[in-house]
């Protein structure tokens, strides 16, 4: 039984005090949870914080990014053990937002994901097809490109620290979801190609997370296909109300 993920992608939302209200807000609405592994990913600025407001809680904190150097002159970069030092046991890598708006490429990706598993973070590895790609009927050529690449290198046991996000580019932010047929077919491609990379056992326990618009009304149906396990949600993670509906998908 794969464990169901809700990760909150706070992207550039959200200074100290309203941070620290969400997260208050967001643990009291979800105190019943225990099935669930809830993480939440906030600006750099306020990892110490909100972790301090969560240190027994089971809510998860994850970075939004991280550079693949321990240290050095890198003006402007944080590292995966910085992430550590923060209280983050996540790290969200290979995001579309950072690919399309700040020339990450898949061999940075891959670096990314090296360094942050060997600094004892689990990688939230984000894929996806833009919609020119989906319309040139280029999806799996893409995933498979985008999966390949960024986990080479990678072994069996690293690899359990993988949390794979589809996340169609063209359902990030617009309001426009992914049918639940799309999404679930994206997903078991997902899972064969880890299975033909790795192991049939390693690809049935790891968990894939759909992003794209998730909201409280349209995450059940995604969270019954069969390869769907969780969710990355940006937007609708924003407010407490909206996050924990989402949490409480099973309701
Ligand atoms: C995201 O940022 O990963 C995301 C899926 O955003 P949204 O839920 O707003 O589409």
């Amino acid at each position: 039984m794969r464990m169901p993920v809700i990760a909150g992608n706070w992207k550039l939302f959200k200074k100290t005090a309203e941070a620290l209200q969400l997260v208050q807000e967001l643990s009291s609405l979800v105190k019943d949870v225990e099935d669930i592994e809830i993480i939440v990913a906030p600006s750099f600025t306020v990892l110490g914080p909100v972790r301090s407001l969560l240190f027994d809680s089971p809510i998860s904190v994850a970075g939004q990014d991280c550079f693949w150097e321990e240290e050095g002159p890198y003006t402007g970069e944080v590292s995966p053990n910085m992430l550590i030092d923060a209280g983050c046991s996540h790290v969200i890598i290979g995001h579309s937002e950072r690919r399309q708006l700040f020339d990450e490429t898949d061999e940075k990706v891959n670096k990314k994901i090296r360094a942050a598993i060997r600094a004892g973070l689990t990688a939230i590895f984000c894929i996806g097809e833009t919609l020119q790609e989906r319309e040139a009927d280029q999806t799996f050529t893409v995933l498979n490109t985008q999966i390949k690449k960024g986990i080479e290198n990678l072994s069996p046991d690293e690899m359990k620290h993988v949390i794979l996000a589809y996340e169609p580019v063209w359902a990030i932010g617009t309001g426009k979801t992914a049918t639940d047929e799309q999404a679930q077919e994206s997903h078991a491609f997902i899972r064969r190609l880890i299975a033909e990379l790795y192991s049939s056992s390693l690809a049935d326990g790891i968990r894939i997370l759909y992003g794209g618009s998730v909201k409280p009304d349209n995450i059940r149906s995604l969270m019954v296909q069969p390869d769907i396990d969780g969710a990355l949600v940006g937007g609708a993670s924003l407010t407490a109300e909206s996050f924990a509906s989402i949490i409480h998908f099973r309701k």
